[in-house]
């Protein structure tokens, strides 16, 4: 028997498609790029989340001379919301990037291993986290959750069965 997998994303031209509140927090995750340390692959990224509250909180990747020590900006925005807010679940999150001194018009989508905490979030609060994803202009795409992005997850439920 063959099974298929699939699921439905928005795709804009560009942010002006996008609601107010959702531009806004493009608009953050854009900006906080310019917070990243990113030294050894130059490609800077920033993620901004609107929380449930409405509390805003952001993480920008933070390398390391050893290279697999770094962390993205997702899972550094995610412990900063853990600490400062645990719990206010995150309701929509923003991801931009862009190489040094350059700009990006392709939306990049998070890592596995970024998928991996999301999804570990989204299980924890019982509620999905919405993506917006965008290079510092043009398309922009949304996705439901992160869990449409990780399909067959490993999760504690697997660790238990
Ligand atoms: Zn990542």
């Amino acid at each position: 028997m063959i099974h298929q997998h699939s699921f439905a994303y928005e795709e804009w031209p560009d942010e002006l498609a996008l609601s107010e509140a959702d531009r806004s927090l493009l608009h953050e995750a854009r900006q906080v790029t310019a917070l990243a340390y990113a030294p050894y692959s130059n490609f800077w990224v920033g993620a901004a989340a609107r929380l449930v509250s409405g509390a805003l909180v952001t993480g920008t990747n933070q390398e390391n001379a050893s290279y697999p020590v770094g962390s993205c900006a997702e899972r550094v925005l995610l412990g900063h919301a853990a600490v400062r807010f645990p719990n206010d679940p995150i309701d929509t999150l923003a991801i931009s990037y862009h190489p040094k001194d350059k700009s990006s018009q392709v939306p990049l989508y998070p890592c596995g291993m970024c998928r991996q905490a999301l999804l570990e979030q989204e299980i924890r609060f019982e509620r999905p986290i919405r993506l917006i994803l965008s290079g510092m202009e043009g398309p922009v795409h949304i996705v439901g959750s992160a869990e449409s992005l990780l399909p067959f997850a490993f999760t504690g439920k697997g660790l238990r069965s």
